[in-house]
């Protein structure tokens, strides 16, 4: 078993941590502070290729695996969560299904503008009434005259009105299925359509310099070549598109994870008490020594199952797992580096108060922890215990 890995990938995680460290980080508290977008950070990591890392150079981004992005995406949150989430909802939620379920010419007029990361693609599936629940979905997209005409609205959706924005993916109900459930279809909306508006952003615990607005489509008119891969296909593609989103999380997650324990870190080496630094109380140690711990196998857990979309292998269990335990885990980092921090770390200005309060959406973005849970248990309770052993301990 080989856990280095390639040149492409340290070259990519590279140049993502030097760009973080020199770039986001010193910004990384303004920017929560007065939750704006920052344009100019996004326009630059476009320019280094890391807003197209994994889509294809044929239209214009980086060619780069699954493994090598989500070091990087480690790396932009360990500096600043916000700016991960801007990367990973353009690249895995945007921009990876229409390079997968794309034709040739929605890849040319959609995805070239966005996989170099000049323009930014959304992907719109959560409503009022359908969170958890996709079937829920009430924006209806009908056909009129060989277009498509889309009314509703989306709840939430990440990079849905930067200036920057292009479009959205949006999963609509166009008729019902034989067994009584709604047919959901994925429709190409450019953000120019007529009758397409935006709400204005929200105030958030977290990512605050990351960009979610709720979308309406009042009549959008969009010619029936904007359908997204097959008509009645969306509610598969949306969970493919998950799983793959859902590792990524577990990356943003870890970063941030890693982010607690360097903080944790370095306060307890700097901070006296008792005529000593904390950092040689046992009861210090012992925190820091779990905290690394979890985060080495939260990365390791992300990157096997990164490796496994790099293989081409099924890896829906290996991504739910992943997320589940990285999210988790960088929750109980931020809740100990702010008892490492004590009272300081109490204080809006210190960074691990602002770690505490952006760790909770990794639990529920891309599907909750509970769900999570849900798909973990029913691989296991559909499978052999023989079959589940061999790929638990043999992948
Ligand atoms: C900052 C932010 C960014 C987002 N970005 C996007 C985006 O870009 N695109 C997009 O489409 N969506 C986006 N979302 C939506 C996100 O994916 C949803 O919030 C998430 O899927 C959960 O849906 P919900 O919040 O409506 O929770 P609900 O579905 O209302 O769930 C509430 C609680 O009930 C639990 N629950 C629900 N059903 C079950 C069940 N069957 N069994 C057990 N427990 C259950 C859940 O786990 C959760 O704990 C974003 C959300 C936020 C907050």
């Amino acid at each position: 078993m080989n856990f280095d890995p390639t040149e492409g990938q340290l070259r990519w995680r590279d140049l993502a941590r030097d760009f973080a460290r020199t770039e986001i980080a010193p910004r990384a508290a303004q920017l929560d502070r007065e939750q704006k977008f920052p344009y100019d950070i996004v326009a630059e990591m476009a320019r280094l290729g890391l807003m197209g890392l994994t889509l294809p150079e044929e239209y214009g981004g980086s060619g780069g695996d699954f493994v090598g992005y989500n070091l990087a995406l480690e790396e932009i949150s360990r500096a600043d969560t916000s700016v991960g989430i801007t990367m990973e909802a353009h690249i895995s939620l945007g921009c990876a299904p229409l390079a997968a379920y794309g034709t040739p010419e929605q890849k040319e007029r959609y995805l070239a503008p966005c996989a170099s990361g000049e323009s930014l693609w959304a992907f719109g599936l959560t409503e009022e009434n359908a969170g958890t629940d996709a079937g829920g979905t009430e924006t209806t997209a009908e056909i009129e005259g060989g277009e498509w005409v889309v009314n509703g609205s989306k709840k939430w959706i990440t990079n849905g009105g930067t200036d920057i924005t292009a479009g959205v993916t949006a999963i609509a109900r166009t008729g019902l299925r034989e067994n009584g459930k709604p047919e959901l279809t994925a429709i190409i909306l450019p953000q120019s359509t007529p009758g397409f508006s935006r709400g204005p952003g929200y105030e958030k615990l977290g990512w605050r310099a990351s960009d979610q607005r709720q979308l309406y489509f009042e009549g959008c008119r969009v010619p029936e070549e904007n359908t997204l891969g097959e008509r009645g296909r969306g509610f598969s593609q949306f969970l493919q598109t998950l799983d793959a989103g859902r590792v990524a999380v577990g990356a943003l997650s870890v970063g941030l994870a890693q982010a607690c324990l360097d903080e944790a870190l370095s306060r307890a080496k700097e901070r006296h008490q008792f005529g000593r630094a904390i950092a040689e109380f046992q009861a210090i140690q012992f925190k820091l020594a779990d905290m690394a711990m979890e985060v080495e196998i939260a990365r390791n857990m992300v990157l096997k199952a990164a490796w496994m979309k790099d293989q081409g292998r099924p890896f829906g269990r290996e991504a739910s797992m992943a997320k589940v335990f990285a999210s988790e885990t960088a929750k109980r980092a931020a809740d100990q580096a702010v008892q490492i921090w004590g009272g300081e770390g109490f204080m809006e200005g210190s960074a691990v108060a602002r770690y505490w309060r952006q760790v909770k959406i990794n639990e529920i973005g891309e599907g909750t922890s509970e769900i999570n849970r849900q798909i973990i248990a029913r691989s296991l309770l559909t499978e052999s215990p023989e079959e589940v052993k061999t790929k638990l301990t043999a992948q």
